[in-house]
């Protein structure tokens, strides 16, 4: 008897953050920071911030972006665990609540002030 083929379509877990969300920094070099979300990871759980976690990366010669290449600093992607959404409310750094609304659509709630993180 065959065994079943596991699924390609893999759930990942939904991770509360979101590009375009405002992060503060809980560990690594940038600790303490605040930073836009760039890039969001879900198969990795990894978030990219905008000047966070920035490495210097060794590029190939562009002709369009980068005509000499070398090395480039980049932010590099850092784990979730690392960072956590500042709510836009309140201003503080806060862990949220999901919930559905009347029409299905998941929103997020800050656990610190009660308000909707998503308007
Ligand atoms: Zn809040």
């Amino acid at each position: 008897m065959a065994r079943r083929q596991t699924a390609d379509k893999k759930i990942y877990p939904r991770l509360g953050i979101r590009k375009g969300d405002t992060i503060r920094v809980l560990a690594g070099k940038d600790k303490g920071k605040d930073g836009e979300v760039i890039g969001v990871n879900h198969k990795s759980c990894k978030v990219t911030v905008r000047d966070i976690n920035i490495i210097r990366k060794a590029t190939r010669p562009d002709p369009n972006k980068n005509p000499q290449g070398g090395i480039v600093p980049m932010p590099a992607p850092m784990d979730i665990s690392n960072v956590m959404l500042k709510c836009p409310r309140c201003g503080k750094p806060s862990r949220t609540t999901r919930f559905a609304d009347k029409e299905g659509k998941s929103s997020r709630k800050c656990r610190k002030c009660g308000e909707l993180i998503d308007g």
